[in-house]
């Protein structure tokens, strides 16, 4: 079923026409979440039936066949991926490849609701490094922004996390007029626990509420603010993703910032990303995309599920499309972030 080790150099490396080698595959395993926050998601989403959702074998699949071309970074994200039902199976399966050596990170995006259940099992299968979203520490505001979120519960999971002996880096979405006077309590409270941060702009994906693009708050702006208070040295530290780092004098930590609309990072986009139906994003900021789906039902062998991945990365577009003009942006891709998985 699964694609063994000697399946490893089988099929050429994934080498898009710009000479981009594929090496990250992002998966989501579920558009469900026991949250809505305010700029993923609407209050009263309607969720893909069950049906229509790779079952975790299938996610096992998919992502075996990604390794045995050359990825070697797994993420699991969602939708939040800690509640999808026994997602802890693809976890245990998936850390084959890396006690093979095939998988160097297997690793996970997660709005850390769920994590003090599950930090001792992911860190039993390998798991070394995990996101958490959390874009302030003030429990109103928490909930204003997650709608169903509970703070004190994510608190928990990170401690859980790093008890288990997992690296934690805070994400947090740069909000106007949200959390703007709170962003350097943020890296304060993040590098006093041992953990980076990572600041996001938020992107026009999804067709929510309008008023979501009012929220929109530069990160040139955001690092002018935190300049006042800390010396910002810039660094060469990268995690393969498209963040940039700095490192912070006064507390020592990594601040990133991931600016996907002012600043253009596609020339070294080494990743793809799959949605919980098996249907591979080339770009996140394109509609273009190839059904995995299909080629991974039609045979109990691999090759025409090869086939399909060589095609589509064949297609891997240079740049996506998103403008901004006055601030605003003006191209909008109409999927959800917890369908990508962000
Ligand atoms: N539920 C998990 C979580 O929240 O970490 C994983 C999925 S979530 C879609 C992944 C990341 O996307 C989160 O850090 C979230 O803050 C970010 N995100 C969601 N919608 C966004 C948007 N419109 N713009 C920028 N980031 C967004
Ligand atoms: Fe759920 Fe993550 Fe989207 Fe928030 S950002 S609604 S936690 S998927």
């Amino acid at each position: 079923m699964n694609a063994p080790s000697s399946l490893l150099n089988a099929f050429p490396a994934l080498v898009d026409p710009y000479g981009r080698h594929v090496s990250y595959l992002r998966v989501s395993v579920t558009d469900r979440c026991d949250f809505r926050c305010v700029y993923c998601m609407a209050e009263n989403m309607t969720f893909l039936p069950k049906q229509d959702l790779l079952t975790l074998e299938e996610l096992d699949r998919l992502c075996s066949a990604f390794v045995a071309k050359g990825v070697r970074k797994l993420r699991i994200t969602g939708g939040e991926p800690l509640v999808r039902r026994d997602i802890m199976t693809l976890f245990r399966g998936l850390s084959r490849h890396l006690d093979s050596g095939a998988l160097e990170e297997l690793t996970l995006t997660t709005n850390g609701s769920q994590l003090a259940k599950f930090a001792g099992d992911l860190a039993a299968c390998g798991v070394k490094r995990i996101n958490v979203s959390l874009d302030t520490l003030d429990e109103a505001k928490f909930r204003q922004i997650t709608r169903w979120g509970d703070l004190g519960k994510v608190l928990d999971g990170i401690k859980a996390a790093q008890a288990a002996g997992m690296a934690v880096k805070i994400n947090a979405v740069a909000l106007k007029g949200v959390n703007e006077d709170e962003v350097e309590r943020l890296v304060e409270w993040a590098h006093g626990e041992g953990m980076d941060i990572t600041f996001i702009e938020v992107m026009p994906l999804g067709d929510i509420e309008p008023e979501r693009l009012d929220q929109y708050w530069p990160l040139t702006q955001l690092r002018a603010r935190l300049i006042d208070r800390f010396t910002l040295d810039e660094i060469d530290y990268r995690t393969g993703g498209p963040a940039r780092y700095a490192r912070v004098r006064e507390t020592g930590g990594r601040i990133g910032f991931i600016t996907p609309l002012t600043h253009n990072f596609c020339e070294s986009c080494n990743r793809v990303r799959i949605t919980c139906t098996g249907t591979l994003y080339m770009c996140l900021g394109q509609e273009d995309a190839a059904d995995l789906r299909s080629p991974l039902r039609a045979s109990a062998d691999d090759q025409l599920l090869s086939a399909a991945i060589d095609e589509a990365i064949g297609r891997k577009p240079k740049g996506h499309d998103f403008i901004y003009e006055r601030g605003r942006p003006t191209v909008a891709v109409g999927r959800h972030m917890s369908v990508t998985g962000g």
